[in-house]
């Protein structure tokens, strides 16, 4: 067969493929945003026929085979054609490295242990979820063998989420963290001055929080005709297509911000998924470029941008014109003080900006240890006691607020916890090269979105899977990706909001 026609026939494979996997998106859509209850066996059914078939379309004869010509002739096909066939045999080989029966039966595994964790952690009993942790962790042991790995197994189950992240590179990583961090919690404890930040917690009427985070999220540049925002449970971000990014926020009566900073948070993904260069939409690259990256850009919106006094000198009026009984007295200035407050707390998703990358921190040391052997499933328990005592200060008094608050672990997630630390760091190093080009508080005092969102499309999500994360770092910012940025960022902010 001509190269051209065996080229042809692959795209339409992909593509094939990625219609399966849109379907499998929506279905999930609507498992996730609350389609009647009784659908739900029948909705989960179907994602899995969905899931399945693609894997089997992925891992056929003819796939592989015409996968084996492209690769024999790679130097044949243009830039772009390459990086795909070079993109299918990695994701290829990643799926085919499991035994399917050992790769079924973890499967089964973790969605019983999902059910028994939702039920440990109402109980607030780790002893009903131990059992079923255990058994995962035996499980991501192996495949750490199967995929192979230098130095750490857990390097292995770092490659899903961060494609050439170590354990080397994150230890010396954590420790720089630590060593900024703790000690500005301790000053601020000791100093004992909080912002007031009780207004934030009165009655706020759901009808109008919507109308506020819609006015934001469309204002800071999520494309309204390309997307949509709904609610769940636990925000997320599904991105179909360019064309097509879902969100979920999540309304509460007596918690104002949780609402908006979800909206936003989330508003950054979908904004990088939005502006993949149309040459890869739709493609097998249209895809972050890591999770870390991904996380850079919902944080940057969040916390670097949408917590400052020039991203609420413009926002505030609309939100106290929304809430005029709740938020009449408070002035811009106690606003901006309220949403940085930063204590230490148990849970993190709702940890505060300084203390998040600390409960990162936490998870990493424990999933590294229990992949090397050096911690058990019986001692997790003490061990992340510890951990927060010695780190935040604080310690759980019952396990649904400690080791059982993430659902992470009962999906056999490991590995990913650290990339929400590294989207931090990443997005405090891109904004200085963002701010190094423009007068970005100039622009977000007047609702200006336009030119922010041009440049991070220009030096971040243009590029999608095209480039690694060490890649983007160095095309945004000029450099190596480097940790202080984000522990001087800390520091300057914190320093200065509490007067250490
Ligand atoms: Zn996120």
């Amino acid at each position: 067969m001509e190269l051209e026609s065996v080229k042809k026939s692959f795209m339409d494979r992909l593509s094939q493929i990625r219609g399966l996997e849109y379907a499998g998106n929506i279905v999930y859509w609507d498992l996730a945003t609350g389609a009647g209850s009784r659908g739900i066996d029948a909705r989960s059914r179907a994602f899995g026929v969905l899931s399945s078939q693609t894997q089997m379309m992925m891992m056929s004869e003819a796939f592989l085979s015409e996968l084996e010509i492209l690769e024999l002739n790679i130097n044949n096909l243009q830039a772009q054609d390459a990086m795909v066939v070079k993109e299918a045999r990695y994701q290829l080989d990643r799926i085919s490295k499991i035994p399917m029966n050992e790769y079924r039966e973890y499967i089964e595994l973790t969605s019983k242990a999902t059910v028994a964790w939702e039920e440990a952690k109402s109980e607030a009993d780790f002893e009903m979820f131990a059992p079923y942790l255990k058994e995962i962790i035996e499980y991501k042991r192996k495949f750490a063998d199967y995929f192979g790995y230098d130095d750490h197994p857990y390097n292995a189950h770092l490659e899903d989420f961060e494609r050439g992240m170590t354990v080397k590179v994150l230890d010396e990583f954590f420790e720089e963290l630590k060593a900024t961090i703790v000690p500005i919690v301790k000053a601020i404890n000791e100093k004992n001055e909080q912002p007031m930040d009780d207004f934030l917690y009165l009655s706020y009427p759901i009808e109008n929080q919507k109308a506020v985070s819609e006015k934001i999220l469309y204002t800071i540049g999520f494309d309204k005709e390309a997307g949509a925002l709904s609610e769940s449970e636990h925000p997320f971000t599904l991105a179909l297509d360019i064309s097509d990014v879902r969100l979920t926020t999540h309304y509460y009566q007596n918690h104002l911000t949780s609402s908006l900073f979800s909206t936003i948070h989330e508003g950054g993904h979908g904004i990088y998924e939005q502006n993949f260069s149309d040459s890869i939409a739709g493609t097998i690259l249209a895809d972050g470029s890591s999770a870390g990256i991904h996380e850079s850009q919902s944080r940057l919106y969040e916390n670097n941008l949408g917590r400052s006094e020039a991203f609420w000198s413009y926002f505030y009026p609309e939100l106290q014109s929304k809430f005029k009984k709740q938020l009449d007295c408070v002035k811009l200035s106690m606003f901006v003080e309220a949403i940085n407050k930063s204590e230490p707390s148990l849970i993190r998703v709702e940890a505060d900006e300084l203390t998040y990358s600390l409960h990162i921190m936490v998870r990493y040391e424990l999933e590294k240890a229990l992949m090397d052997g050096q911690l058990e499933v019986k001692d997790l328990q003490s061990a992340w006691n510890d951990k927060m005592q010695s780190y935040l200060g604080i310690m759980p008094k019952n396990d649904a607020e400690g080791i059982l608050q993430d659902v992470h672990w009962s999906d056999g997630l490991f590995g990913y916890f650290p990339s929400y630390a590294l989207g931090n760091a990443y997005a405090a190093q891109i904004e200085i090269a963002l701010r190094e080009s423009m007068d970005v508080d100039g622009y977000l005092r007047a609702g200006d979105y336009a030119p922010i969102k041009g440049w991070l499309s220009k030096n971040v999500h243009q590029y999608g899977l095209t480039k690694t994360a060490d890649e983007i770092i160095r095309i945004a910012t000029g450099k190596p990706f480097n940790a202080k940025y984000y522990t001087e960022y800390l520091k300057e902010k914190f320093t200065k909001l509490y007067n250490l």
